[in-house]
This record gives structure tokens, sequence and C-alpha cells, in this order.
């Protein structure tokens, strides 16, 4: 695939607001919120859309999402809620291919989603 900001983010090429990262993942605020909270949990691995994960990626996608948990406790809206969403291709707005999953929280969320 080819490389987007988030990669860049990732190796530590471009600054990010990050709020948390370990060996396999990499979790920082959006530039352009949509909620008072508005984190991108990313892969360091670069994989493009949730089309593009393998079944060997399958716990590394399960680590994003425990990371969002991890990441909703420490912003403290775990117990009031907050949602994740991963976009996939144009359709669904994803607009930087590189697999991310996004946490909001902190205001109520409209369901569904429009
Ligand atoms: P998508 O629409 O692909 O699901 O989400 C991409 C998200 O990345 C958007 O919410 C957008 O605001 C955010 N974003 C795009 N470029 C950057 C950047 O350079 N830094 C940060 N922190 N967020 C970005």
């Amino acid at each position: 695939m080819s490389d987007t900001v988030f990669g860049k983010i990732a190796r530590g090429e471009m600054d990010a607001d990050i709020v948390y990262q370990d060996d396999q993942a990499v979790a920082f605020r959006d530039l352009n919120p949509q909620a008072p909270v508005h984190i991108l949990i990313i892969p360091r691995k670069p994989i493009a859309t949730l089309n593009d994960a393998s079944p060997e990626d399958a716990a590394l996608v399960g680590h994003l999402f425990l990371v969002a948990s991890k990441v909703a406790e420490r912003e403290g809206v775990a117990e009031q809620g907050y949602r994740t969403i991963i976009n996939c291709n144009a359709q669904a707005g994803q607009t930087v291919y590189h697999l991310h999953v996004h946490l909001l929280a902190g205001r109520a969320l409209q369901w569904p989603p429009g």
C-alpha cells in the first residue's frame, strides 16, 4: 500500500497528540474532532482498509479495540459510554487508507449514525 500520514505518525516521522502507544498500536487525537473525545487507534503495521486485514491480523485487529477500551478508561469516558467505528472505503467516508478505529465520546452520539 502507499504511505499515508498515519504511517508517518506510526513511525514517528510526523507529529501527533499521542495518548497511548505500544509495540503494535498507536492512539492519537483526531486533528478535526467530531466529539469532545475523538481518538484514532492505528496498527503500526500498514493495513490499508479492514478489507485488507487477513486471518493473521486477527489478534492485531482485536488489540486495536482493547486499546480503545483502555484509552476510554484513561479519558474518563468508559462508564458514560463511547463509540468505536471503522470506516471502510469511500462510501463509508474513509479518507486515510491506513486502518484506524475512531473512538468517539463526551457527548450524546446519534444512532443510527448519518
Ligand atoms: P476516516 O474518514 O478515514 O475514517 O478518518 C480519518 C480521520 O483522520 C479524520 O477524522 C481526520 O480528521 C483525521 N486526520 C486526517 N489527517 C490527520 C492528521 O494528519 N493528523 C491527525 N491527528 N488526524 C488526521
